[in-house]
């Protein structure tokens, strides 16, 4: 997977983003921010449910 500012850009375009909380909290300030590395999808460094690389392509295309 790509760069920090890659997985914001993926987390603010994909269908897919489903925002991961601990309890009532938010896991940490950066998850205002929606990338990939707070999305619940986002598993040992991989989108578990393969949209990542379809969302990067859309991007490149933009
Ligand atoms: S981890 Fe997957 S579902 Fe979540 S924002 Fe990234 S590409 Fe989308």
């Amino acid at each position: 997977m790509g760069n920090a500012f890659e997985m914001i850009a993926v987390g603010n375009n994909c269908p897919g983003y489903t925002p991961m909380y601990d309890g009532f909290q938010a896991i940490s300030a950066e998850s205002e921010t929606k990338s990939c590395r707070n999305c619940s999808h986002f598993e040992k460094g991989i989108c578990n449910i393969d949209y990542y690389d379809k969302v990067v392509s859309s991007l490149d295309q933009a």
